[in-house]
C-alpha cells in the first residue's frame, strides 16, 4: 500500500507531488493527461517570476520538475475510488492501486451553453478551446461567447489569427480583469457586443451564423465562421461524490484549511475545492497542492 495517491496532474497535483517527494512520502500520481486545463491556456502573465509563458510550457516545466524529484506519473484514467479498511482502493482503466491517503486534484471541465446547434457544430466551427483551434480561423470571422477571463483571453488570442473577433457577453460590462478588457477595447479587430444572448448556432456543413435573442444593428442574425464558447467551468466531482466526499451546492469539494475533506484520508486541492476564496488561479492551485501534501504528511506522522 502506498502512503498517497494523487489523482490529476494539473498545477495542484504536480505541486502536491513535488512536495510529497521532498517529504519522502511514497506516492503515485495518476493522470491521463498531465497538465490538464493548463495545456489549453494561451499565455500566462500572472505567475510570479515568469512574466509570460504558454500554459503548455509551464505544464511541461512543472512535470519535469516533479519527475526530477522522483514523481512516478501513471498515465491511466481513474474509474473509482473506494474507502476500504485503513485506506483507499483506486481502480483505473488498467490496474488497481492502494493508498492510505488520496489527494484529489482533477479540476474542472468546460461548461456548455446548451443552445440549438451547439452539439451539431462542435468541431465544425464550435470550439471550447481557443488555444487549440485559433490557428484554423486565420483571416476568418469568429465570435467568442462569455464575459470572464477565459473569454477575454480567447478574444485576444483569436485576434492574432482571425480577421475579425466579436466578443459577446450578457452583462453591460465584461467581468474579466480590466487589463484584458482594455486590450480588447484597444484592438481594432475586436468588436464588443454587450447585453445579448446567443440562442442558436446555424450553418450547413460548417458554422455560418449565430442567432441573438434580440436585434443587434438591425438583425438577430450575425455571420461568423467560428463560435468559441468560454462561459466558465464546472467541477469534475463524480469520483469524489461516489467516495461520499461532501460537496457544496455548486459541486465543489468542501475542504478544511489543511485541504482535508469529511472523508478521513481524502484530501482535495486546486480548482475543484471551496478553498482559496473561490479564486481559481494557477498559483492558488499550487498553494492548495502544497498544503494538501502537508496535511497528508501530518496524518502519516501522527499514526
Ligand atoms: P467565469 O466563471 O469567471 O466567467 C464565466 C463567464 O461566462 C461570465 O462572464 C458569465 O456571464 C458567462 N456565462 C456563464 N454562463 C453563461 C450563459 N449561459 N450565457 C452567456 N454567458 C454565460 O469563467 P472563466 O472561464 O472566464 O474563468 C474561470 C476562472 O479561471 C476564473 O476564476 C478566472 O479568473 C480564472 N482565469 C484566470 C485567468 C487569468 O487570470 N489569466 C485566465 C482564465 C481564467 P456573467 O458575467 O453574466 O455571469
Amino acid at each position: 500500500m502506498h502512503d498517497l495517491i494523487i489523482i490529476g496532474a494539473g498545477p495542484a497535483g504536480l505541486t502536491a507531488s513535488i512536495y510529497a517527494s521532498r517529504y519522502k512520502i511514497d506516492h503515485l500520481l495518476i493522470a491521463a493527461e498531465p497538465g490538464g486545463y493548463l495545456n489549453e491556456i494561451h499565455k500566462i502573465e500572472n505567475y510570479p517570476g515568469i512574466p509570460s509563458i504558454a500554459g503548455f510550457e509551464l505544464a511541461q516545466k512543472m512535470k519535469e520538475h516533479a519527475e526530477k524529484l522522483g514523481s512516478q506519473i501513471v498515465p491511466e484514467t481513474v474509474e473509482s475510488i473506494k474507502k476500504e479498511g485503513g485506506g483507499f482502493k483506486v481502480k483505473t482503466n488498467a490496474n488497481e492501486y492502494e493508498a492510505e491517503n488520496i489527494i484529489y486534484s482533477i479540476g474542472t471541465r468546460t461548461r456548455q451553453l446548451g443552445i440549438l446547434g451547439e452539439k451539431e457544430f462542435r468541431g465544425k466551427g464550435v470550439s471550447y478551446c481557443a488555444t487549440c483551434d485559433a490557428a484554423f480561423f486565420k483571416d476568418k470571422k469568429v465570435v467568442v461567447i462569455g464575459g470572464g477571463n477565459s473569454a477575454a483571453m480567447a478574444g485576444l488570442m483569436l485576434a492574432e489569427h482571425a480577421q475579425k473577433v466579436a466578443v459577446v457577453f450578457r452583462k453591460p460590462e465584461m467581468r474579466a480583469v480590466p487589463s484584458y478588457v482594455d486590450k480588447l477595447k484597444n484592438n481594432e479587430k475586436v468588436e464588443m457586443i454587450s447585453e445579448i444572448n446567443v440562442v442558436e448556432v446555424q450553418g450547413s456543413e460548417k458554422v455560418e451564423k449565430i442567432i441573438f435573442d434580440k436585434e443587434y444593428q438591425g438583425s438577430k442574425e450575425f455571420e461568423t465562421d467560428g463560435v468559441f464558447i468560454e462561459i466558465g467551468s464546472e467541477p469534475i466531482n463524480d469520483l469524489a461524490k461516489d467516495a461520499q466526499v461532501e460537496l457544496d451546492e455548486y459541486g465543489y469539494i468542501k475542504t478544511a484549511q489543511n485541504q482535508s475533506t469529511n472523508v478521513e484520508g481524502f484530501f482535495a486541492a486546486g480548482d475543484i475545492t471551496t478553498n482559496s476564496n473561490g479564486f481559481r488561479q494557477i498559483i492558488t492551485a499550487c498553494s492548495e497542492g502544497a498544503v494538501a501534501t502537508m496535511g497528508v504528511f501530518d496524518r502519516l506522522k501522527s499514526k
